[in-house]
């Protein structure tokens, strides 16, 4: 089986690796330094274009980030909709929105080809240990069933949670959890630090009490607790999935002032830390407000 991975970006390289150690596959990245780099490491074949990259595979895996820009590649000045062979898996782990996968996946059906929305949650973590969660979008469970020998490569649990769209709409939902799990935190712990209770403490108690979260118990002692604050996952990302659980609600005309809250405060937060900030830097802001540091 011959796949083709498009969007080797912070968590695309790394599930790309995983593939490219399991089946002959070939990459193909916009910056195309970021390509040649990768194909050198991981011992695959790169494209010097997108169309080419798709032309003969069996399988092709985008990770780009959003929906706008697989629609983009597929029928823009790449022309990639064109390379692709009737019978091909387009299987798109960008986290998306639902709109856009369910048009993209009739204008490939028309050529047929089989499109499925394969979100991934997990992080780059995830992703280089091969234990990423993807949630299947897919009219057919036959599409699902093609799709797993590829997606098993990264991932250790893979849901059909519904038609094409599915996928993406599971994914916003939990993101914007995750979102408002990060906001609540920084406002949290920085008022706890301010009253004298030290961050470590503090949630020494709350990771074996009820208030505890992923971020809570993974995410802050691993990465702000330590001073490390590595960049995995861009804040701009994060907000742009926050938009899209959004932009679902109001179009089922649904009042949901908390989502709504965390959306507004996420958007602030990407205008004042900018495009390449981390997605836990809003802890950074709130430690600014109040004049503490979270750190143990
Ligand atoms: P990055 O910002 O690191 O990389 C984005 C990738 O998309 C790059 O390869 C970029 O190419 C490419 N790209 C963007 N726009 C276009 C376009 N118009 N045409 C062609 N290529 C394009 O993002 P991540 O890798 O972190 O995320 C990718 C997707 O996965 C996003 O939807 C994100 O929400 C999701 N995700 C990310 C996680 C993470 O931990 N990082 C976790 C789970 C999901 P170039 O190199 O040229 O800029």
């Amino acid at each position: 089986m011959n796949v083709a991975f498009l969007g080797l970006g912070a968590i695309g390289r790394p599930m790309a690796a995983r593939l490219a150690a399991r089946f002959p596959t070939t990459v193909w990245n916009r910056t195309a330094g970021v390509a040649d780099r990768f194909a050198a490491e991981a011992r695959c074949r790169v494209a010097a274009g997108a169309a080419e990259a798709v032309r003969g595979a069996d399988v092709v895996v985008t990770c780009l980030s959003t929906s706008a820009d697989v629609a983009e590649l597929l029928h823009g000045p790449c022309r990639v909709a064109d390379a692709l062979s009737p019978g091909t898996l387009f299987l798109d782990c960008t986290s998306g929105d639902a709109a856009t996968s369910r048009r993209l996946a009739a204008d490939l059906e028309v050529r047929g080809v089989r499109f499925a929305d394969c979100p991934v949650s997990g992080g780059t973590n995830g992703a280089e240990a091969g234990i990423l969660t993807v949630m299947v979008g897919a009219d057919d469970p036959d599409v699902v069933e093609r799709a797993r020998p590829v997606l098993e490569t990264f991932a250790k649990l893979i849901v059909h949670v519904g038609p094409v769209g599915a996928g993406d709409t599971v994914k916003a939902i939990n993101q914007v959890l995750l979102a408002s799990n990060i906001l609540s935190l920084a406002e949290a712990l920085t008022t706890m630090v301010k009253a004298g209770v030290s961050a470590r403490t503090g949630l020494e108690v709350i990771n074996a009490s009820s208030g505890r979260s992923f971020v809570s118990e993974t995410l802050i002692p691993a990465r702000v607790l330590n001073g490390t604050w590595p960049k995995t996952f861009r804040l701009a990302l994060l907000d742009k999935d926050v938009g899209i659980a959004v932009g679902l609600a109001r179009q089922l005309h649904l009042a949901v002032p908390l989502l709504e809250q965390v959306g507004q405060l996420s958007g602030e937060a990407r205008r004042e830390l900018g495009e390449e900030a981390d997605y836990l830097e809003p802890i950074r802001l709130s430690e600014r407000r109040v004049g503490v540091v979270v750190r143990g």
